[in-house]
């Protein structure tokens, strides 16, 4: 064999033992149910900081503000989404980190095209909540399997055996309590652990900022120290396993039952717990297929998509960092590597390792690794990058059913045709997903979001970036389908209330005003063929 060839087979094989190691998830929820927290006190536990408060800088709490997140604010908006890496045990763990603002946009779904698995945090006091419920879809649409953590289990909530009934009847997930609360919400004592009935005590620590040594007791001394509500929690969670809940690491990976944990985010309680389970039962990176449907080994050269791209960070050099998640090989800092989209060279001098207001270099990464690739103008979401031949290509990233609607126009008629390139860019870039018909026609196309704020980030900007402020109208559209047949279309126009629009992948929308006015009109054509809208691409 040649030294080359001997090299390249290191690598590959570097890669999948690295691999082996990784685990890269993100937490699902709805705001305010301690997402933050609960990354704080991950991130304290794996001691990658040395104090809580570092990685998001809330009020009260320390964090250092760079430029970037000035300028977030400024545009009072938060649009970060990327990775925090740090080592737990053996094993390095990726979270990927969701938009944490209360509107819901594309950026959110995308991240959950480059995670293995996903952590579902709940509120004790609230249960399953409209965001949670929508980022749990994506995840058993793409077959994520899911972890479900019951935060804030120190104050007054709901009862943990109604927050099982709930997931299990809602979402159809079994639940498999591997913890169960002693002593009710609010009084809470510690937890009891499934496997071998230990007792590990509640103790609150100060503003969650250290890691406190655990108290545990085995079952046998808990039962004597702890008494009564040791013994209540122990039936209830005999109640649950003994009805269908008993663990089953298979089930949880096919996405047919989840592991439940019941901690405080905010007490780094149960999150010891938490770690320890993604380390040990997390789906670790797997070949992921190529457009073919053929697996791309992972000791392949190194190839990666890149699943977000974030726009001026830096508005003194319009700056575009790509995020692309590694799937195969090596990644080296100044690697050349194509992009299978454009067939062009891409030259990878600036990679960094972004999360809250952190940058970091990054020099090496293994498949599960996010790199934020910096100058990147030319990559776009759902671009497969790769190294080396044969040329790999990943499917695209998919698009959601959009909610918001909203008809774009030119502020100032002299700007048309920076208005043009702009939506074009921003339909590349998939900020907007933008829509046109020949009734409307090119001059006022309609853009379509997942979330308002998408309209926001997409006005600031044409603005800013290209010159062309944007009035947009919203559309009274709330219900929205795909057209199955084209040649329906005129049945669809001809509604009071709906139209259809062709989205730049070639999809035909049908929007409707409500749910009840899609139905009339299906009741008067029954051969009209509505489709709903799955995730594309899948
Ligand atoms: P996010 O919007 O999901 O990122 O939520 P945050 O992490 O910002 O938390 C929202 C609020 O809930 C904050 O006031 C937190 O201090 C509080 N919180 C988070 N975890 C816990 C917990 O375990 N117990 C209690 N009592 N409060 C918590």
């Amino acid at each position: 064999m040649s030294a080359r060839a001997d090299a390249a087979t290191s690598s590959g094989a570097d890669a999948a033992a690295q691999a082996a190691r990784r685990r890269s998830f993100a937490v699902i929820s709805h705001p305010d149910a301690g997402k933050s927290t609960l990354t704080e006190a991950l991130a304290l536990h794996a001691r990658v900081i040395s104090e809580a408060g570092a990685v998001h800088g809330k009020a009260g709490r320390q964090g250092v503000v760079s430029d970037w997140m000035e300028m977030e604010r400024a545009r009072g908006i938060s649009i970060t989404s990327a990775a925090l890496q740090f080592s737990y045990r053996d094993a390095v763990v990726n979270l990927l980190d969701t938009p944490g603002h209360a509107d819901f946009s594309e950026d959110t779904y995308r991240v959950l095209s480059a995670v293995d698995s996903a952590v579902m945090l709940l509120d004790a006091a609230k249960g399953l909540e409209p965001q949670t419920l929508k980022l749990f879809d994506v995840c058993r649409h793409r077959g994520i399997p899911v972890i479900t953590f019951i935060n804030k289990w120190d104050r007054p909530g709901r009862d943990a055996l109604a927050l099982c009934d709930e997931v299990s009847e809602r979402i159809g997930l079994t639940p498999m309590p591997l913890t169960w609360p002693v002593g009710v919400a609010g009084h809470f004592q510690g937890v009891v652990e499934a496997g071998d009935g230990s007792f590990t005590r509640y103790a609150r620590t100060a503003g969650g900022a250290t890691v406190a040594a655990e108290d545990r007791l085995p079952a046998q001394r808990a039962e004597a120290e702890v008494g009564a509500d040791y013994t209540a929690a122990v039936e209830e969670l005999e109640l649950v396993t003994a009805s269908g809940g008993e663990f089953d690491a298979d089930r949880y990976l096919a996405g047919s039952a989840t592991p439940v944990l019941f901690g405080a985010a905010v007490s780094n309680f149960g999150v010891r717990h938490l770690l320890d389970l993604l380390v040990e039962l997390a789906p670790r990176p797997l070949p992921r297929p190529d457009v073919a449907g053929a697996p791309r080994p992972l000791e392949a050269e190194f190839s990666a998509f890149v699943f977000k791209v974030q726009t001026g960070m830096d508005p003194a050099h319009r700056d575009q960092v790509a995020f692309a998640r590694v799937c195969s090989g090596v990644f080296e800092r100044g690697m050349v590597v194509t992009n299978a989209t454009t067939k062009r060279p891409f030259a990878t001098k600036y990679a960094h390792q972004v999360f809250g207001q952190e940058r970091s270099t990054v020099d090496t990464a293994y498949p599960g690794d996010v790199v934020g690739l910096v100058n990147a103008t030319a990559l776009r979401v759902g671009d497969t990058l790769y190294a080396g031949k044969p040329a790999v290509r990943f499917p695209g990233l998919p698009s959601f059913a959009p909610a918001h609607f909203a008809v774009a126009r030119p502020a100032d008629l002299s700007k048309a045709k920076q208005f043009r390139k702009g939506v074009e860019q921003l339909s590349s870039e998939g900020v907007v997903q933008v829509l046109t018909s020949d009734l409307r026609g090119d001059a006022a196309p309609v853009f379509a979001a997942v979330g308002p704020m998408q309209f926001e980030v997409a006005a600031h900007r044409m603005r800013h970036e290209f010159h062309s402020p944007v009035k947009l109208d919203r559309l009274p559209y709330s219900t929205v389908r795909r057209l199955a047949d084209p040649a329906q279309r005129a049945l669809v126009d001809a509604g009071r209330s709906s139209e259809v629009l062709t989205r730049a992948d070639g999809t035909d929308l049908a929007l409707f005003e409500d749910d009840i006015s899609m139905r009339v009109l299906q009741r008067r054509h029954p051969e009209l063929a509505l489709e709903p809208l799955v995730a594309a691409g899948d």
